[in-house]
C-alpha cells in the first residue's frame, strides 16, 4: 500500500476525538512532507538530533512531539520549538525542561511517561514516582511546564490480554490524577496495539510503521 493509503486507512479507524501522532523517526523529510500534505500536523520523533535536523526543513505549523528518552543536557536543543515532550521520566528532566522553558519565555507541554510494561527494558516513572511528581507540579513547582497527560508503552507481546491489562492500569492512574487537576491527553498505543489502547481509553496514539512502512532498523 502507498503511504497515502496507509494514512487514510489509519485515520478511518480512529474516532474523531483521538489524536494521531505520526511517528516519522528514521524517515526523510520528503516523506514527512507527503503526509503533511494529506493534512497531518502532529509528528513524533524519538531522537533530539533527528528532530533538530528535520524541523527547519518542514512547515512551521507542524507540532513536534518528542517521544523517545531525553537526556537533560539535550533539552536546550529543542526547547524553542518542541510542542510536547511525551517522555518525561524523571524529576531532574522536568526541572531542566522548566528551566529551558523560562529561558525561551514559553510554556512547554509534557506528558509523564509511566512504566506499565512488565519488561524492564522500557523507560518510565514507576507509579508512586509519577504520582509524587504530579503532586509537586500541582503545588506549583514547575510553573513553565504544563503536564497535559500521561504516556505509556505496553509490553512487546502477542498476548492481547496482557497489553489490555497494562493499558487499563495507566487509564486508572490517569483518572485518579485527572481528579486532582484536569488532564487532556492519555497517549498509548502504537501500530500494533492502537485499537486496544483506544478501547482502554487512549485519546492519543503514536503510529509509525503502519503509516510510513517498516523502518530499516528497529529503534
Ligand atoms: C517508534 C515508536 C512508536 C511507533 O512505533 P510503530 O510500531 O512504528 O508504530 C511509538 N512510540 C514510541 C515511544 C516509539 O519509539
Amino acid at each position: 500500500m502507498s503511504i497515502q493509503e496507509n494514512y487514510n486507512h489509519i485515520k478511518s479507524q480512529l474516532p474523531a476525538d483521538v489524536q494521531l501522532v505520526a511517528v516519522s523517526k528514521t524517515h526523510p523529510v520528503s516523506v514527512i512532507q507527503e503526509v503533511y500534505d494529506l493534512g497531518q500536523r502532529v509528528f513524533g520523533e524519538n531522537k533530539v538530533q533527528e528532530m533538530m535536523e528535520k524541523y527547519p526543513q518542514l512547515p512551521k505549523d507542524i507540532q513536534w512531539h518528542l517521544i523517545g528518552h531525553l537526556q537533560t543536557n539535550k533539552v536546550k536543543y529543542i526547547a524553542e520549538f518542541v510542542e510536547t515532550i511525551q517522555s518525561v521520566d524523571s524529576e531532574k528532566l522536568l526541572f531542566e525542561i522548566n528551566k529551558e522553558a523560562i529561558k525561551h519565555n514559553r510554556k512547554i507541554k509534557v506528558l509523564l511517561q509511566v512504566k506499565i510494561a512488565e519488561e524492564d527494558t522500557k523507560f518510565g516513572l514507576n507509579i508512586p514516582d509519577a504520582e509524587s511528581l504530579f503532586k509537586k507540579y500541582v503545588d506549583g513547582e514547575f510553573p513553565s511546564i504544563e503536564i497535559t497527560g500521561l504516556m505509556g508503552m505496553a509490553t512487546f507481546t502477542d498476548n492481547k490480554e496482557q497489553v489490555r491489562k497494562e493499558f487499563l492500569t495507566l487509564k486508572t492512574i490517569f483518572d485518579e490524577l485527572n481528579k486532582v487537576k484536569s488532564l487532556e491527553t492519555l497517549s498509548m498505543g502504537m501500530s500494533d496495539d492502537f485499537l486496544i489502547a483506544i478501547s482502554c481509553g487512549a485519546n492519543s496514539v503514536r503510529v509509525g510503521s503502519a503509516i510510513f512502512g517498516r523502518r530499516d532498523y528497529s529503534q
